[in-house]
This record gives structure tokens, C-alpha cells and sequence, in this order.
């Protein structure tokens, strides 16, 4: 099995998945397929929606003395006519649903193995949401140690160990960390479908989080029995990599058509509000009146169409940088989602999911509600302000939201203000929280849209922050004129130079504090662009240290720039430690290999740039990480440091 990160945003992740039968991209939903009655064949699913990867149940075919002979003979493949990965489930689900059924834990796994699966399941302890804390206990005891088991059992099939725990995160966490110690590729989260039957997503969420949190973060994760693509945007942002769904065979039979928002009667439909290719031939009453069959087919069919376009959105927005928009508008239309999206706002929960945040994102962000000014952006610029924002001056002087960037918009009330005083703060009030004009073009401040009237949650939220960040100074509300006239002449008249201040208040929440100490100790030169007059490269004695990206207002990271930094930073900060084998590549300007990581700062995100140093903390180069520190030590394949320049 071979698992490779190529994208992302949020927890969430666009993957390459690769077992014996192909290639699939994930995020990616397995459709279920019942080998004794399918509405839709594989083959028609490959054509129809291009499914990549689709999952049967190895119960059923084992408890049909037909289907089991044939299975064995010529492979689970060939029995359902699909060339293309399958997974296959082991019974657990059916246990759950219709009491103790005869199966044998390791039999189920052997027969999975022999009838070819890709990736077979251990049968595991169903938890369900009512069960006592002690009985949880002891299910995912045996939970895991029948995947001890199976796991000598499996040859070359990937098995899939099954995280339970009902609705205990503490026990989620611990089966997930157990199940991590097993030589295991594959992930799903289990016994989740009666949270999502009955809207509980505060307790999904939550089962989600606390399993995510102790797998390794370099295995793909299913959460098991998620057919409804009103979750995928939100399953998705929390790490989930895959779904199945039976829900649209089930759906269709009771009369019901899936949507992003929630499900429909078609009966209660006049007209069909969807573009599906199903829905584009027919009419809501043509539909209605067809034969029983063809209108369960036709359904399945929209399900299917609306479930895999789901799917084409979350990549589209993964790649975009947008897909905390599309989980804040898709929670929107469901007040039970909505309200679960409160869960997110936990502060360890806030903390897990900074880690794998982007630095900045292709896109501007935008505001879509209440949920917004807690996203993990928003949450480490607030926490970076405190931590690594070095004051300069004791006073502040705010200035409402306004356009940005805010020192263009507020450019003649500040030079008004620097001609009476130059050491004086400029602060925004804005609808992010307090914003000093020196980080004004830095990401996401100037690429940024919020409405002018923000809602009262929001509004309490950001002044919290403000009172947090101006308390202990002085802080004067810009009235015009009479500001001016208050405020008084300082004692000596320094004039500071604002293009340096920018430029360390940026290195300094971009590096870390007194990083600004390490890259501007010596004469610097700034270089602006001639068309836009902003800052472009810095030079230091000389030594082109810094550039200004124009995208996000933030820094690439030079040769000479890095050797200050390793210099004034001690180890682990910023560095990214590689075998020594690996040195002589990397040198060549070749890109590094997470299996080539021994150690990360703990510090660094995705996109953060960093310092790649040998066993002997020896700088060899400077580059931008693809991945967080816990994803470098534990993925096998892929990239994780994209090198930029080496020492030669
Ligand atoms: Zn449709």
C-alpha cells in the first residue's frame, strides 16, 4: 500500500491511494455494493460517476454457499465484475443490526484474504452510542486484540482495523492508539452510523477528533457507514479520508433523493432541484409515475451523481484553500450541524487543528457566519500575536475596519499622526481582532472579506481579543483632530523607519520572536517594486536574505537569510533534520523525502518555511515543508520538504 499527500487544507488532505488493483484519489467514497441484488453494476458505477473504489460484504458472500464457491474460485473481483480496488466488510455492521450472528473473528479475515480483497476488515466490537463506559471498555479490548490477531493472518491484503470506542473520546483515543501499534494500513471509524441517524454531530465530531489524534497520521482513515454527503465537508476537514454508502440504494428504495443540504421526498417534490443527469431528462412528476424498479434506479442513480459531485467540491475546495468555507456554508443548512460546529471552538480541538493549517492559502478568506472567526487561522494569529509580536511603542492609536490594505486606506490620518509623533502604534480594531499596519499585507489580513456589520457572537469574540492584547497600555481612539491635538510631543524626536518595523513585525510572527534580531543585524537594504511600491527583497551587509512574497505578504526564506537564523536559533527550531544519507541529494537541489526525516521542529505547519540541517545540526539548505512534524515522521512516501536553494 502506498498513501502520499498532494494537496491539502484544514485536517483534510487530497491523497494518492495505491493498492494492487489501482490507484485512487482520495477523498473518495466506496459505494456498497450488495453482491446479491445490485441496482447499478460496478462497471455502470465506473462509467456512470467514475467510482475509483467500491466496497462488498464478505459475510454475505460467505454466508451463500454460491456466491462463497464462485468467490473462492475466481476472486472477489471477477464475482462482482470490478476491476478496480474493493474493500470488503466483515460482518460487524450486520452483528450490530441483527444480534449475535455465528462468525469466527480470524475465519472472516482468511476469507477475506483468499477471495482477493484489497482491503479486508477485522470483524471488531460494534460500540454503540448507549452502551455503559465499562461495556465500551471491553469492546474495544477485544476490538483490539482480535486485530492483533488478524493481522498474521492478512498476507497481502491491507487490513482495515476498526476504531470503536462509542461515544468516549477518551476511548476512542486509546483504541486508536493501540490499534497504531499494530502493523496496520488502514484505518476506519466505526460505529458511528446511530450518531448520524440521529443528527448527534457534537458526538461525531467529537469521535472523529479523538480517534484522528492518536492514528498515525500517515494511514487513510474511513468513516464507516457515512453515505450522506451533507458530512463529507466536515469528515473531510477533520482528516477523514473515505466513505461508503449504501444510503443511496437505501435511500431510493424509501422514495428519497440526497442532497448536499439533506434528503428530499420525492413525493414532496413538484420540481427536481438538481442538475444531475437524471434529473435534467425527467420531470418530478414523470418520476414519480414510473415502475416501481426504474424509479428506485433512477434514484440510486441521483444519489450517486449528487455524492460524487459532493466529493468533486471538497477536492476542488482542498485545492482552492477554501474548504473551511464549504464546511461552515454546507453546516448552515442543518441546525443540528450548525450548532456541532461549537465543538470545533474546544480549545484542544482548536490546538490539533492549527497544527496541520496551512501558513496561507491561495484564496482570500471569507466570512460566512458565526463559526468563522474560529477557524485555526484565525485561532494562531491571536495566539501569535501574544507569543511573537514584539511592541515597539507604549502607545496605541486604533482606527476602526476599514479597506485594506489598512495603511493605505488610514495613509493620511497616519501621516498626520507620524508628523506630530512617530512612536506611536497604529492599530486596527477589525473584524478580525486587533491588526498593528505593520502585519496589515501579511496573510489573511489584507486577503480578507468580511461584512461590514459582523454578527453579535463575532463581535463579543474579537473585542475579548482586543481587551486581551491592549490591556497594560495605552490606548487612544483616533476622533481626527482631536487626537492630534492631544497627543503630545515626545521628549526626543526619533524617526523610526516604518518599512523596518513592517519587516520585523512580519519575520518576527513568520519566524518567531527575535527573529527579526537574527536577519536585520546589520545594514539593511530594502528593495520595493517600482509598479507597486511594496517591499520586495531585503538584503543584509550585502546578503540577499529575504523576499516579499506579493501573494500573502509573507517571507521566502534565502540562503543567506536561513544561516542567520540557524545561527541565532537553536536546534530544533525551524529545522528539519535528514539522514545522512540523504544529504548529498538534497545538495543536488533535490526535494526531501519524508522517509529521509528524522526530527521537525514542532513548530513548523505546512507551507512554513524552514531550515534543512544533517544529524550534526549542519545547515545544507532552505526550503518550504509540505507537512507538519508528526505527518514527517510518520508518512512513508511523498514529499515533505520542497528545497529552494543549498549550500553547494
Ligand atoms: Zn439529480
Amino acid at each position: 500500500m502506498k498513501f502520499e499527500i498532494k494537496n491539502r487544507d484544514a485536517a483534510g488532505r487530497i491523497c494518492k491511494f495505491t493498492t494492487e488493483h489501482g490507484t485512487v484519489t482520495t477523498p473518495n467514497l466506496m459505494p456498497v455494493i450488495n453482491p446479491n441484488k445490485m441496482i447499478i453494476s460496478p462497471r455502470e458505477m465506473k462509467n456512470l460517476f467514475g467510482t475509483e473504489i467500491i466496497i462488498t460484504n464478505s459475510y454475505i458472500i460467505k454466508k451463500n454457499k454460491k456466491l462463497r464457491e464462485k468467490a473462492l474460485e475466481i476472486g472477489v473481483h471477477k464475482l462482482i465484475d470490478f476491476d478496480g480496488p474493493i474493500m470488503t466488510d466483515s460482518g460487524t455492521f450486520q452483528s450490530y443490526v441483527y444480534g449475535d450472528i455465528k462468525l469466527d473473528p480470524i475465519e472472516i479475515v482468511k476469507f477475506q484474504r483468499d477471495i482477493g480483497s484489497d482491503i479486508g476488515t477485522i470483524l471488531d466490537i460494534f460500540g454503540t452510542p448507549q452502551q455503559t463506559k465499562t461495556k465500551a471498555k471491553l469492546g474495544i479490548k477485544e476490538t483490539v486484540k482480535r486485530a492483533q490477531q488478524s493481522i498474521h493472518e492478512k498476507g497481502d491484503m491491507i487490513l482495515a482495523c476498526t476504531v470503536q470506542g462509542s461515544i468516549y473520546p477518551d476511548l476512542r483515543n486509546k483504541c486508536a492508539k493501540e490499534l497504531s501499534k499494530i502493523d496496520s494500513d488502514f484505518f476506519p471509524i466505526g460505529g458511528v452510523v446511530p450518531l448520524m441517524e440521529n443528527q448527534r454531530y457534537s458526538d461525531l465530531i467529537a469521535c472523529i477528533l479523538a480517534s484522528k489524534k492518536g492514528l498515525n497520521p500517515s494511514k487513510p482513515v474511513h468513516l464507516f457507514g457515512a453515505g450522506h454527503p451533507l458530512i463529507f465537508p466536515l469528515a473531510v476537514a477533520l482528516g477523514c479520508d473515505f466513505f461508503d454508502s449504501s444510503a443511496y440504494a437505501k435511500y431510493a428504495k424509501g422514495g428519497r433523493m440526497i442532497f448536499p443540504w439533506g434528503t428530499e421526498k420525492l413525493d414532496d417534490l413538484d420540481e427536481l432541484p438538481c442538475c444531475c443527469p437524471i434529473c435534467t431528462k425527467i420531470t418530478a412528476p414523470e418520476l414519480k409515475k414510473l415502475k416501481e424498479d426504474e424509479k428506485i434506479l433512477e434514484l440510486a442513480k441521483h444519489n450517486l451523481y449528487v455524492s460524487f459531485a459532493e466529493l468533486k467540491k471538497i477536492r476542488s475546495a482542498i485545492a482552492e484553500g477554501n474548504l473551511w468555507e464549504l464546511v461552515e456554508r454546507r453546516a448552515s443548512s442543518n441546525p443540528y450541524l450548525f450548532e456541532s460546529m461549537r465543538e470545533l471552538r474546544k480549545i484542544d480541538n482548536k490546538r490539533w487543528l492549527e497544527q496541520s493549517e496551512s501558513i496561507s492559502k491561495n484564496k482570500a478568506l471569507f466570512y460566512t457566519g458565526n463559526h468563522t472567526i474560529h477557524r485555526p487561522i484565525i485561532y494562531r494569529y491571536h495566539k501569535r500575536l501574544i507569543e511573537r509580536y514584539e511592541r515597539f511603542f507604549d502607545i496605541s492609536i486604533v482606527f476602526p475596519e476599514g479597506n485594506k490594505p489598512y495603511s493605505n486606506y488610514y495613509s493620511e490620518q497616519i501621516g498626520e499622526i507620524n508628523r506630530k509623533r512617530n512612536d506611536v502604534e497604529i492599530l486596527i480594531n477589525s473584524h478580525f481582532g486587533p491588526v498593528p499596519t505593520e502585519l496589515d499585507e501579511m496573510y489573511p489580513f489584507s486577503q480578507s472579506v468580511f461584512p461590514k456589520t459582523l454578527d453579535k457572537e463575532t463581535e463579543e469574540e474579537i473585542s475579548k481579543i482586543f481587551d486581551n492584547f491592549t490591556r497594560d497600555r495605552e490606548i487612544i481612539f483616533w476622533e481626527g483632530n482631536r487626537t492630534l491635538q492631544k497627543l503630545s510631543e515626545p521628549q526626543d524626536k526619533i524617526k523610526y523607519d516604518r518599512d523596518i518595523l513592517r519587516i520585523s513585525a512580519v519575520a518576527n510572527m513568520q519566524f518567531g520572536k527575535d527573529a527579526s534580531k537574527a536577519l536585520f543585524d546589520g545594514e539593511t537594504k530594502i528593495i520595493k517594486s517600482k509598479k507597486t511600491g511594496k517591499i520586495r527583497n531585503i538584503y543584509c551587509d550585502e546578503k540577499h536574505t529575504l523576499s516579499m512574497r506579493a501573494s500573502d505578504g509573507m517571507f521566502t526564506l534565502k540562503i543567506d537569510g536561513a544561516k542567520f537564523l540557524h545561527q541565532h536559533f537553536k536546534y530544533p527550531r525551524l529545522r528539519v533534520t535528514i539522514e545522512k544519507d540523504a544529504v548529498s541529494f538534497i545538495k543536488q537541489g533535490k526535494s526531501v523525502f519524508s522517509k529521509f526525516v528524522l526530527d521537525c521542529d514542532p513548530e513548523l505547519r505546512p507551507f512554513d518555511e524552514c531550515l534543512i540541517v544533517d544529524e550534526k545540526d549542519e545547515l545544507i539548505a532552505v526550503g518550504r515543508c509540505l507537512l507538519n512534524r508528526s505527518e514527517m515522521l510518520s508518512f512513508n512516501y511523498g514529499m515533505a520538504v520542497k528545497t529552494r536553494d543549498s549550500i553547494v
